[in-house]
């Protein structure tokens, strides 16, 4: 049995729900009504404005960040100080002469200079895009060209990722290095010199709701990823979901666990919290069974929003982990990213008494559309129900609606929410092919239930989903076959029971090359250190030759039912 968010608000020092009655606040949708409650001076937006300016007016001493190091440092950041800072930056980059609409790429671990940098480049009118930081070259120099990025900003420990790759670059005019221990920085730009001369004070870019924000890149079935590009009207979404998804309330601490290379880690890292007016626990490291429960400890997190893979990894260490801390400010708990088994749901409520409350979205959607709310009864194993104000819908082939409780299909949605994309940088055609029969296309199969449960199956495209992140097969088979050794890559998700899936690779070789195990290692090694080790391939099997259709498309479904043992499916289009 689930306990449901109203009983647990019950407890002393808990709050009732932002979102106290889901079908009400559904039928008395309007997103004018959220538009309300933000700033909007004069009709603009700058999602800097609604996210840090506005509460540093209003309680400008109100913590915005509690930043831990690594190495256990704590720093902390009121939203004053963020609005001078991201002033700072936003003027250190006028100077430079970045204009509205370029390209301001970040490549950094989890550092306050990292939100300091994406605010400030929104407030001087540019496009953010930061990037994961455990990429390899490879990834990394693909999303500059697509983007023409005209700067770089990243740290000492990723700057030789970056000069590999800068000749490369013809776009890039600038890498700026932000050195917190003041080292020399080399023949680049020195960010902490840049804004120890920046003023405090920079008037914000005069942006729109059609303006262009952010930019995070996506990995398709075929061809290199795609800019999805985002517009500052989104934080109207980030805010709406902060508030009735995430049950954001003015005295919560907050986090995320999720890395701003990733549209989570912006949205849900950066925006909807920020746009509520909240403090957020911000974490540099990466996982730790123990060290995740300690900081929630020792920051009071009362809202914790995180990812399946991780809940399988603590469900892993056992739940005498959680037991070993005081957990009594947590108060509700989320994830997203891959479908959440029903043992994770449940797993929260038995180690510390809060079930997870799982919802979906994608980088295109921008924010969150469908999820499991404080007041709604969860069904474990559901992604819950679409925002109020979100048309969802299960499709047909023919794109029509199909209102069969339990029928599979393409999940759908109808376009116009705030956060929507609104274009594939350069590749419009794309874009447009992701709206059919007036739905925007999600890629996801999935199933709803008579009650307006939606269940997810599975995506619809070759796209591999490892530990939350997605993977294209085209990136990863291109580096493959720039090793002089292989002839042809096919690569599959293959079913994990931690990270759901790992990326696999099949390749064939060339003549004169050995199917040995000294080559195989060799091919982890050269993917590893070109595309980093979260998109590299985590195993590779040799084969005589991949399959094939007639018009020479190797043939990765078939590469995976052969892998998993599963029925061919049609091979009429195989070649002989
Ligand atoms: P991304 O665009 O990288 O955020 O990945 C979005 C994709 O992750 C979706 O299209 C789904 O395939 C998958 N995904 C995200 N959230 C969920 C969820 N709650 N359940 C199942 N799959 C999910």
């Amino acid at each position: 049995m689930v306990m449901s968010y109203p009983e647990i608000a019950k407890a002393p020092g808990r709050v009732p729900p932002n979102l106290a009655d889901y079908e009400a606040l559904r039928r008395g949708w309007s997103w004018d009504a959220v538009r309300a409650e933000l700033e909007l001076p004069g009709g603009l937006v700058n999602q800097a404005n609604e996210c840090i300016d506005r509460h540093a007016r209003r309680a400008p001493d109100r913590l915005a960040m509690i930043w831990e190091g690594s190495d256990g440092r704590v720093e902390r950041l009121t939203f004053e100080e963020l609005r001078r800072l991201t002033n700072r930056f936003a003027n250190v980059l006028r100077e430079l002469g970045i204009a509205r609409g370029d390209r301001v790429f970040f490549f950094a671990d989890r550092i306050p200079e990292l939100y300091v940098g994406v605010f400030g480049a929104l407030k001087a009118g540019a496009i953010a895009a930061p990037l994961f930081s455990a990429f390899g070259p490879e990834p990394v120099a693909e999303r500059v060209r697509r983007a023409d990025g005209v700067l770089m900003v990243t740290t000492p420990r990723l700057l030789a990722k970056i000069e590999a790759i800068r000749a490369d670059l013809p776009s890039l005019q600038h890498v700026m290095v932000i050195d917190r221990e003041r080292g020399a920085t080399g023949a680049h730009l020195d960010y902490m010199r840049l804004m120890d001369g920046a003023a405090d004070e920079a008037a914000i870019e005069p942006t729109g709701a059609e303006d262009w924000s952010l930019m995070h890149f996506t990995s398709g079935t075929t061809g290199l990823p795609k800019g999805a590009a985002h517009v500052h009207g989104a934080v109207v979404g980030h805010y709406a979901t902060g508030k009735y998804v995430l049950d954001l309330h003015p005295d919560d601490v907050y986090w995320c666990t999720a890395d701003p290379g990733w549209v989570t880690g912006t949205s849900y890292g950066m925006f909807a919290p920020w746009s509520n007016g909240v403090t957020q626990l911000i974490y540099e490291g990466g996982f730790g069974a123990g060290k995740w429960f300690e900081l929630i400890e020792r920051h009071r997190v009362s809202v914790w929003y995180t990812a399946p893979t991780a809940i399988r990894m603590l469900m892993k260490a056992g739940a005498r982990i959680p037991q070993q801390h005081d957990l009594s400010s947590l108060r509700y708990t989320m994830s997203v990213g891959e479908p959440l088994n029903p043992e994770g749901v449940v797993w929260g409520q038995e180690a510390f008494g809060l079930p997870f409350h799982d919802n979906w979205w994608q980088t295109e959607t921008g924010a969150i559309m469908i999820a499991n709310y404080p007041s709604v009864p969860i069904r474990p194993g559901s992604m819950g129900k679409p925002l109020p104000g979100i048309e969802a819908a299960i499709i047909d082939d023919e794109f029509r609606a199909i209102d069969e409780p339990m029928r599979e299909g393409q999940l759908a949605l109808r376009p116009g929410w705030p956060s929507m994309f609104r274009t594939y940088w350069k590749d419009e055609e794309r874009y447009a092919s992701r709206f059919k029969g007036g739905w925007y296309l999600t890629g996801d199969r999935a199933k709803r239930d008579a009650d307006g449960y939606y269940w997810f199956v599975g995506r619809d495209d070759d796209v591999i989903n490892t530990a939350g992140h997605l993977v294209g097969p085209f990136e990863v088979e291109s580096v493959l076959i720039e090793h002089p050794a292989v002839a042809e890559a096919g690569v599959i998700g293959k079913p994990d029971a931690v990270a759901m899936e790992i990326v696999k690779a099949f390749v064939s070789l060339k003549d004169g090359f050995a199917p040995t195990e000294e080559l195989r290692r060799e091919l982890v090694g050269h993917a590893r250190q070109r595309l980093g080790p979260g998109v590299a391939p985590r195993e590779i099997d040799f084969l005589p030759t991949l399959p094939k259709t007639r018009s020479g498309k190797i043939m990765r479904r078939l590469l995976k039912a052969r892998e998993l043992g599963l029925p061919e499916g049609d091979t009429s289009t195989l070649e002989d």
